[in-house]
C-alpha cells in the first residue's frame, strides 16, 4: 500500500491517502505538544514507540471483540488504517484522580476511585475541548443516543482491558483519551491512538510517571520513560 496526497498533519501524527479511498496511512512523528499547543518539544523516539504500543493494544482489543481502525503495520512509524470521521468527543477514563480532575474538583493526585469515571469533551481546539455530557452532544449534533450508549460501554470495556494489560507489566492505568469513528456505513470504531501520550501510566511500584506528564510538568527523562511503558507492555504481554 502506497503513500498518496497528505490529507491531514496533526501534532502528533500525519495521515495520507492510499490508493483505496476506504484506507489510510498514518504516521507518528516525534513532536510533542502540550497545553493545547502553547508547549512544543521533540521527543526522540516517540513516534516509533507509539505506533508499535497503539497497534499492540488496539489488537488486543480486537481480539477482545473491541473493533478498532487498525489494518496493519506498515513499518517503525507507520500502520494502515481503516477512514473513519472522527466523533468530535474526547472520551476519557478515569481510574485514578489526576490532571484536569484533580485541578477542577480540589483531589489530591492519585485518589482511587471506587468505580471509573467516565468523561466527555468537545474535541475543538479554539474553544479549548470543553468539558460536555451527553444532552450537551445530543443537542450539538455531534452524536446520536444509540452512539453515546455504545461509546460509553466501549469506553468501560477498553478500560477493564487495558488495566488488566498494563497491570501485568506492573503498571497502574490512572487514566487515558480515547477517540471513536465512524466507518463509511456508520459502524462505530476505535480510533487515533493508545499511547504514553493519551495514557497516565504509573510504575505500580515506585508511582514514577511514564507518560507525557513528564513532558508537560518538565520532570526530565521523557523518551526514557516512553521506552519503559513499552518495555513493561511487551514484558506483561
Ligand atoms: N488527554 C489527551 N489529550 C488531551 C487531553 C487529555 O490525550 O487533549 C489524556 C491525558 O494524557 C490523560 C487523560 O486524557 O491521560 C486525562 O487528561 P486530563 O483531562 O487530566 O487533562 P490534562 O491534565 O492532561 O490536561
Amino acid at each position: 500500500m502506497e503513500k498518496r496526497e497528505l490529507l491531514y498533519e496533526g501534532k502528533a501524527k500525519k495521515v495520507y491517502a492510499t490508493e483505496d479511498p476506504e484506507l489510510l496511512i498514518v504516521s507518528y512523528k516525534d513532536d510533542a505538544t502540550a497545553f493545547n499547543g502553547l508547549k512544543k518539544g521533540t521527543i526522540p523516539g516517540k513516534g516509533v514507540i507509539n505506533n508499535q504500543m497503539s497497534n499492540l493494544l488496539m489488537s488486543r482489543l480486537e481480539e477482545r471483540g473491541v473493533p478498532t481502525h487498525l489494518v496493519r503495520e506498515l513499518s517503525d512509524r507507520e500502520t494502515l488504517v481503516k477512514r473513519v470521521s472522527i466523533i468530535p468527543l474526547e472520551v476519557i477514563v478515569r481510574n485514578i484522580a489526576a490532571g484536569s480532575f484533580s485541578k477542577r474538583y480540589g483531589v489530591e493526585e492519585g485518589a482511587a476511585f471506587d468505580a471509573p469515571v467516565l468523561e466527555l469533551s468537545y474535541k475543538n481546539d479554539e474553544l479549548g475541548d470543553p468539558l460536555l455530557n451527553d444532552d450537551h452532544a445530543l443537542a450539538l449534533g455531534l452524536a446520536s443516543r444509540e452512539e453515546l450508549a455504545l461509546i460509553r460501554r466501549y469506553a468501560f470495556a477498553i478500560n477493564g482491558l487495558l488495566r488488566d494489560i498494563w497491570a501485568s507489566g506492573g503498571v497502574i492505568l490512572v487514566d487515558f483519551k480515547i477517540e471513536f469513528g465512524r466507518l463509511k456505513d456508520g459502524t462505530v470504531v476505535l480510533a487515533d491512538e493508545i499511547s504514553p501520550d493519551t495514557c497516565r501510566l504509573w510504575d505500580a511500584g515506585t508511582g514514577e510517571k511514564l507518560d507525557k506528564d513528564r513532558f508537560r510538568r518538565d520532570l526530565g527523562g521523557v523518551e526514557e520513560a516512553y521506552v519503559q511503558a513499552m518495555k513493561r507492555l511487551t514484558g506483561g504481554l
